[in-house]
C-alpha cells in the first residue's frame, strides 16, 4: 500500500518526492554540521590552538549552518504548498469520479459509504495529510541513521598503538558490540511497542470513521437551514442535540481509551532511552579516560548514538504509521476503482430536425438493484412521434420508474427499449440523452445564478433563458428580482434569493424548455403550482411541446384531457390505454374510478 501511495503521489506531482529527500538531507546535514564542527572547535580550544584558526572554523560553521537552514526552510515551504495541491487534486478526483458514476452505482449504499471513506481519508487530520507527514519523517530518520553510522565508524576503529588491560579491551572493535547490543535491544523493543500502538491506532481510526460520519450528519443539519424549519416545528432540537452529545461522548471515550493504552508505552520508551544514554556515556567516557579519543569527540559520539537510536525507533514508528495511513489511501483507491456497470454504447445518434425519433418498450420488466420484487412487469408500448401522452396510476405503480428506464438511469432487467429500432444501450449515452428534456418530481435546483440553473451551464443565451422562464409562467416573479436572470438562488457564496416551491417548479420547467429536446417528459410538473399558474401551464402546453413527443405524469386527472393517449399504470403493468373518452367509457375500470374519485371534490 505504501508503494502504491508513493506511485500515486509521484504520478500527481513528479517533483514532490525528490524535494522531500532534498529537504531532509538539508535538515539532517544542518544538525550534523553543528555536531561535527562543534566537536572540532572544542578539541581546538582544549589543544590551545590559535584563536584566529578557531574563529575561522566558527565562522565556517555559522555560515554553512545558516545556508543549510535557509535552503531547508525554502524547500519545506515549497513542500507545504505542494502537499496542499496534492490533496486538492485528490479531492477533485473524488468529485470527478462521482460525477461520471452511473446513477445506479452512485445510489448504492456501498458506494455512498466508500465516497464517505475516501472523503474522510483526505479531510481528517489523520488521513492522507498524515501519510505525507510520516513519509517525510521516515525519509528524515533514514538519512539520519546513515549519517550517524558514518559519524560513528571511527569510534569502533582501533588506534594503531599497542595497548593492554581495560584500554586494550576498549580499543578492540568488539567492545563496541556491548553498546550495539543495548542499541539493538532498545530498538527492537521500541519496534514491538510501536507495532502494538499502531494496531490500537488502527482500531481507533476504524471506530472514528463511523463516529465522524455521524457527527458530519448532525453538523450538516445546521447548514441545511431549510431543515431548520421542521426541526423547530416538531421540536426536534433535543433529538439533534442529543445525537451530537452522544456522538461527542463516544469520540471522547475513544480518545481516553487510546490515551490509557499509550501511557505505558511512553514510560517504557523513556526508560529504555535513559539506559541507552547512560551506557553510551559510560562507554565513550571510558574511552576518553583511556585516552583513546579526545574530549571534544564525546559530544559528537553521544549525539550520534542517541540520534541513531532515536531515528531507528522513530523510523519503525513511521513505518508502522505509514502502513496504517496507507489504508486511507486504499480507501481512496477503492473508491476511484469503482467501475460503471452500465453498457456504454458508441453509436452516434442521427440528428433530425423533424424530431422523428421512434421509441418503443418491448416486454420490459425491471426490479431495482437492491430489491427482488419487479417494479415493472412485461411493459410493451410504442411512442407515436409528436404525440402528447399522459401516464396515470396510483402511487408506487411504477410511473417514474418507467421514465427512469427510458432515460437509462437504470437498464431493464428483462426486455429492451428501442430507439428507431435499435436497443438504446447501443447509443452513445450523451447523444441519446440529448433528445430528452425531463423534469422529475424530485428535480433539483442549485445555488447558482438563475440563468445557469435554467441553462444547466455557465454559458447561456440570455434571451432564450428569459423566453423559457416566461413560457414556464415565471415572468411576474422575474420582474421582481433586482438582478433578473443573474440573481443567485439560495444562500451559498453570496446572499441569494429564496424561492417558493411553486417558483422552483416553474424554474425546473423552464430548464426543460430551454433544452428544447425532441421528447419532453414532465413528472408531476404542476403539483406545487397554484390553480391559476397550473391553468396557464395547461393553456400553453400545446405551444410548449409543439412538434415534440411529450409524456405527462400527473395525479390531476383533468390534465389528461390535453393528451392524445393515456396510459394507466397499476402494480407495474399498463392496465389500460386510449383517449380520455375511450377510457371513460370503460366504466368500473381503474381510469374511470380515479377520475370519478377526483371529480367528486370539484363538484
Ligand atoms: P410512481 O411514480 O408510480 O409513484 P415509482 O416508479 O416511483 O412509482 O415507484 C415504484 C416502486 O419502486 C415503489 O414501490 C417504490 O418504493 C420503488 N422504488 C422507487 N425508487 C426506488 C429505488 N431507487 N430503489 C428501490 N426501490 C425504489
Amino acid at each position: 500500500m505504501i508503494w502504491k501511495s508513493l506511485k500515486m503521489t509521484h504520478s500527481l506531482n513528479k517533483k514532490y518526492i525528490p524535494l522531500v529527500v532534498l529537504g531532509k538531507i538539508l535538515a539532517v546535514s544542518q544538525l550534523y554540521v553543528s555536531i561535527i564542527m562543534g566537536s572540532m572547535i572544542l578539541d581546538m580550544v582544549i589543544g590551545r590552538q590559535a584563536v584566529s584558526e578557531i574563529m575561522r572554523l566558527v565562522f565556517i560553521m555559522v555560515i554553512s549552518t545558516a545556508l543549510l537552514i535557509v535552503g531547508w526552510w525554502g524547500v519545506e515551504n515549497v513542500l507545504r504548498v505542494m502537499e496542499r495541491e496534492l490533496i486538492s487534486k485528490m479531492r477533485q478526483a473524488i468529485v470527478e469520479h462521482c460525477m461520471t458514476l452511473d446513477y445506479e452505482v452512485l445510489e448504492k449504499k456501498e458506494t455512498l459509504e466508500m465516497i464517505q471513506k475516501a472523503g474522510d481519508s483526505i479531510n481528517s487530520g489523520g488521513g492522507i495529510g498524515n501519510f505525507y507527514y510520516n513519509l517525510t519523517a521516515f525519509i528524515e530518520y533514514f538519512i539520519s541513521i546513515i549519517t550517524s553510522i558514518v559519524v560513528l565508524l571511527p569510534l569502533f576503529v582501533p588506534t594503531s598503538e599497542k595497548v593492554s588491560g581495560l584500554t586494550g579491551f576498549l580499543n578492540g572493535w568488539y567492545s563496541g558490540l556491548i553498546l550495539m547490543c543495548i542499541l539493538i535491544v532498545s530498538v527492537v523493543y521500541r519496534y514491538l511497542l510501536a507495532r502494538r500502538m499502531s494496531r490500537i491506532g488502527q482500531m481507533q481510526f476504524e471506530k472514528n470513521i463511523d463516529l465522524n460520519r455521524k457527527f458530519a450528519y448532525f453538523f450538516n443539519l445546521i447548514f441545511r437551514y431549510q431543515k431548520g424549519k421542521d426541526i423547530r416545528l416538531y421540536h426536534m432540537q433535543d433529538k439533534v442535540l442529543n445525537g451530537v452529545v452522544e456522538n461527542a461522548k463516544e469520540i471522547e471515550n475513544n480518545g481516553q481509551w487510546m490515551a490509557k493504552e499509550e501511557r505505558p508505552y511512553i514510560i517504557w520508551k523513556s526508560v529504555i532511552n535513559y539506559i541507552l544514554l547512560l551506557s553510551t556515556y559510560v562507554y565513550v567516557g571510558l574511552k576518553v579516560i583511556c585516552r583513546l579519543i579526545s574530549l571534544g569527540n564525546v559530544m559528537k559520539y553521544v549525539a550520534a548514538i542517541t540520534r541513531m537510536s532515536d531515528s531507528l525507533g522513530s523510523m519503525m514508528e513511521s513505518y508502522n504509521a505509514l502502513q496504517i495511513k496507507g489504508k486511507y489511501t486504499s480507501y481512496y483507491y477503492d473508491f476511484l476503482n469503482i467501475k460503471n456497470e452500465k453498457y456504454e454504447g458508441t453509436l452516434p445518434l442521427e440528428k433530425r430536425d423533424d424530431n422523428e425519433y421512434l421509441l418503443e418498450f418491448k416486454d420490459v420488466s425491471f426490479h431495482y438493484p437492491n430489491q427482488k420484487e419487479m417494479v415493472l412487469s412485461h411493459v410493451s408500448m410504442k411512442f407515436t412521434i409528436g404525440e402528447k401522452m399522459a401516464i396515470v396510476g396510483p402511487n408506487g405503480a411504477g410511473k417514474s420508474t418507467f421514465i427512469k428506464l427510458l432515460c437509462r438511469l437504470y437498464d431493464p432487467t428483462e426486455g429492451e427499449i428501442l430507439l428507431n429500432g435499435i436497443d438504446i444501450k447501443l447509443y452513445d449515452y450523451e447523444e441519446y440523452m440529448k433528445i430528452f428534456s425531463i423534469v422529475f418530481q424530485d428535480y433539483q435546483l442549485f445555488s447558482f445564478p438563475l440563468a445557469e440553473n435554467v441553462a444547466a451551464s455557465i454559458e447561456y443565451d440570455s434571451e432564450k433563458v428569459k423566453r423559457s422562464l416566461i413560457e414556464a409562467g415565471f415572468e411576474k416573479q422575474l420582474k421582481k428580482f433586482k438582478d433578473g436572470i443573474y440573481a443567485n438562488l439560495y444562500q451559498m457564496k453570496e446572499k441569494g434569493i429564496e424561492i417558493s416551491g411553486g417558483e422552483a417548479q416553474k424554474i425546473a420547467l423552464a430548464r426543460a424548455l430551454y433544452k428544447d429536446a425532441a421528447v419532453v417528459i414532465l413528472d408531476e410538473p404542476t403539483s406545487a403550482l397554484d390553480p391559476v399558474s397550473e391553468f396557464e401551464i395547461y393553456k400553453h402546453f400545446d405551444e410548449m411541446v409543439q412538434g415534440k413527443t411529450s409524456i405527462y405524469i400527473s395525479h390531476r386527472m383533468s390534465s389528461c384531457r390535453f393528451c392524445n393517449r393515456i396510459l394507466v399504470f397499476d402494480k407495474g403493468k399498463i392496465v389500460q390505454q386510449g383517449s380520455h373518452e375511450q377510457l371513460m367509457s370503460q366504466t368500473g375500470e381503474l381510469y374511470a374510478k380515479l377520475w370519478e374519485a377526483q371529480a367528486k371534490y370539484y363538484q
